[in-house]
């Protein structure tokens, strides 16, 4: 009987599996996660659990009993140390050998460390886990000082959830806008206002020189000389990808492990999904590697069909949202760097209820809609059409006056 192995118990591991039995495979499958958890989503970690609004069951995937139901042999709390390809065989953690038929690498990320001096001070916080956000919450009590270095999604996440725990927050970024790589100039400011209103500090345009504390940290100094009190600090300067083992056992790896539109590694009996791969994307026509939860779990279902020998073309675009505040958006495609400054705004950015396209010449390569509800599909189905050469009429996306539908050729 054939035996699937997934590495990492993440959101892909969990869907993979998920999906093997779904599809009827009736062989060995073995989901083998480094984390003491079953499962479980993190996109709460920085919202509702921060926020006090979901508990900790919630985030979880599967029910305990799932995995036992189903026939899937969840080893939580085991890393795969390594990976012979020629034997077809991992090793895990206690020494013991585990073969494989077909193995899937769904290792996710790990958060960028600091490299400051002081970065290994108590109270130097990182958010990647259950743990992690348990932590964050103990920290961001009324009065505490929190410093949040990085103004991409997590730290603005972060940042409004300890506002609404009473904690006082300043953000540190090199940048001079929050999220300003990913969203221009025009649309980070609408961030950068929103936060601003809710009383947290920036100081855009510098870097961390140190931490400096006791036994803790006590303080932030910037490169431009500003010093931050702090009774905790969250570095949130990004997440890289856990491609240690698929390089040691010399698979394709550059920013992810490199699979191809089915998902498959340069071994064909290796699959990739989730944060950790790099996929040439049939629609985009370039690598992309998507840190999303709808990649997780779109991806590994994907990868799973591919294992059972299906044809899978993987060609979702990528989507992601965020709740901050009062604010709710959802972003569908990619908009490639040099292009973030290219944008039909539809709505009021003032008022923050808006759909706001990105342009890649003729092209329509992504969209965003700001407490504008019910139209992530249309939006999706305006770039996939653009991407596959139908031509979209730039002036009618501005105009709300023509519904989503009519842009569709
Ligand atoms: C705080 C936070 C908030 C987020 N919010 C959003 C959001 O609002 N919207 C959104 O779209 N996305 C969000 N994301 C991103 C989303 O959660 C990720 O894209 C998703 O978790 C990726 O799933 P994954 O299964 O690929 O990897 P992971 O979730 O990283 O899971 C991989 C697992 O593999 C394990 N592992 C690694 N190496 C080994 C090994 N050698 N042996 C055994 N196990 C191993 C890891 O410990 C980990 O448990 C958020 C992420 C974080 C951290």
């Amino acid at each position: 009987m054939a035996t699937f192995v997934i590495v990492g118990a993440g959101l892909a591991g969990a869907k993979a599996v998920e999906t093997l039995r779904a599809e009827g495979f009736d062989g060995t499958v073995v989901l083998v996660g480094a984390e003491p958890e079953r499962p479980y989503e993190r996109p709460p970690l920085s919202k509702g659990l921060l926020l006090g609004t979901a508990d900790r069951d919630s985030a979880f995937v599967h029910k305990p009993d799932w995995y036992g139901e189903n026939g899937v042999l969840l080893r939580t709390g085991t890393v795969v140390t390594s990976l012979d390809r020629d034997r077809r065989e991992v090793t895990l953690s206690g020494g013991e050998g585990l073969g494989y038929d077909r193995l899937l690498l769904a290792t996710g990320a790990r958060p960028r460390m600091l490299p400051v001096p002081g970065a290994e001070l108590g109270g130097v916080l990182y958010l990647r886990t259950l743990a992690d956000s348990e932590r964050i919450a103990e920290a961001a009590v009324p009065g505490a000082r929190l410093v949040i270095i990085g103004a991409g999604w997590i730290g603005l996440e972060v940042a409004a959830a300890a506002r609404h725990r009473g904690a006082t927050v300043d953000v540190g970024e090199t940048a001079d806008l929050p999220l300003q790589r990913i969203l221009g100039d025009r649309i980070a400011t609408v961030f950068a206002d929103l936060h601003r209103e809710h009383g947290v500090t920036f100081h855009f345009g510098t870097q961390v020189a140190r931490l400096s504390g006791d036994d803790r940290v006590r303080q932030v100094e910037l490169a431009d000389g500003t010093v931050l009190p702090a009774d905790a600090v969250l570095v949130a300067v990004g997440a890289q990808p856990n491609t240690e083992l698929a390089e040691r056992a010399g698979l394709a790896v550059d920013n992810g492990i490199l699979v191809d539109a089915g998902l498959r590694t340069s071994d064909p009996c290796i699959y990739a999904a989730g944060d950790v791969a790099n996929v040439a994307h049939p629609l985009l026509g370039t690598r992309i590697r998507v840190e999303h939860w709808a990649n997780a779990l779109n991806g590994g279902p994907a990868a799973a069909m591919a294992m059972l020998g299906r044809e899978v073309s993987y060609d979702r675009l990528p989507y992601f949202y965020t709740d901050q505040y009062d604010l709710g958006m959802e972003y569908s495609g990619y908009a490639p760097p040099g292009t973030t400054d290219r944008i039909v705004v539809r709505g009021d950015l003032a008022k923050r209820e808006f759909i706001v396209f990105w342009k890649d010449g003729a092209r329509v390569v992504a969209g965003m809609n700001v407490n504008v509800w019910d139209v992530a599909d249309p939006i999706r189905a305006i770039i996939d059409a653009s991407l596959t050469g139908q031509s979209i009429d730039h002036a009618a996306l501005a105009d709300p006056a023509v519904p989503l539908d009519e842009l569709l050729p």
